[in-house]
């Protein structure tokens, strides 16, 4: 009798213990996963203005119209102005419509897509010695093999080294002659890097620091529609990505909500977690 008691009652504590765990554990994560006071933001968007760098197909760049800035009638101060750009320059998103007819357009596209776990792949080293530097599958498992297996539902983010060129438009595009593009010569993706992540790891976006998800020198832009075919969409022409880890930052990374949009201005930033001591 004595002994079935004594059994209970340390089932009970067992019981009790469990419960404490699995709560404070789950307070634990849900501190660290919603805390700011515990990440940095990382700002991976450059702004817009003057010197913004476009496609040189592009028919116009990005342009800012004051309409008004002073002191009106009422004795308070307004100001006001209008903007007009093509959807694809600057750091921007390229929706899967843009490469996919079936793809989604740019307000249709999940926001689970654009708020997820990020892997940062560095090739920085590599593409300078070589501009033309495409990421390749053996990277992409080298990266595995270093920081463990890249899981369905992320984000990857393709580090070049790039933006330290922005915005001189000749360095960072290989050529700067307006309407040609014919000559372009920048780092990206290589196509079975970009089969391996987007049908393999089942990657929710393909983001990078250069103008295109495709090299410079591309013409079939088969990154591009490699990514668009299984609704992936590109963030370009980021920035900031030597700020990051190679994992464990959260990007949120959205782009203006254009109806029936091919893509848009982004606006990209990365919750990354401070280092425990
Ligand atoms: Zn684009």
């Amino acid at each position: 009798m004595s002994f079935r008691s004594r059994k209970g009652d340390s089932v009970k504590i067992f019981i009790l213990w469990t419960v404490l765990l699995l709560f404070s554990s789950t307070l634990a994560v849900g501190e660290q996963a919603l805390d700011l006071a515990r990440h940095r933001i990382v700002d991976l968007s450059h702004a817009y203005g003057p010197s913004t760098i476009y496609w040189p197909t592009s028919p116009s760049k990005f342009t800012l119209e004051q309409l008004a800035s002073g002191m009106t009638e009422g004795g308070y101060f307004y100001a006001a102005n209008r903007f007009c750009t093509p959807e694809h320059g600057g750091t921007h998103f390229d929706a899967p419509i843009h490469f996919s007819e079936a793809g989604f357009t740019a307000d249709k596209v999940p926001l689970e897509q654009l708020v997820a776990p990020a892997v940062v792949i560095d090739v920085s080293a590599r593409a300078s010695g070589d501009r033309d530097y495409r990421l390749t599958r053996d990277d992409v498992l080298a990266f595995e093999k270093a920081n463990g297996a890249i899981t369905r539902g992320t984000i990857v983010l393709l580090r070049t080294g790039w933006s330290r060129h922005w915005p001189d438009a000749k360095a960072y595009l290989g050529d700067d002659t307006p309407g040609n593009a014919s000559k372009l010569s920048f780092p990206s993706y290589g196509r079975e890097a970009a089969e391996l992540l987007v049908e393999a790891r089942g990657v929710t976006a393909l983001g990078i620091d250069t103008a295109s998800i495709d090299y410079g020198r591309s013409t079939g832009f088969e990154v591009h529609r490699i990514a668009a075919a299984r609704n992936v969409p590109g963030l370009e022409n980021l920035t900031n990505l030597d700020q990051l880890p190679a994992r464990g930052a959260l990007v949120v990374a959205l782009p203006m909500k254009i109806e029936g949009g091919s893509g848009g201005p982004l606006r990209a930033v990365a919750l990354v977690p401070h280092q425990r001591p």
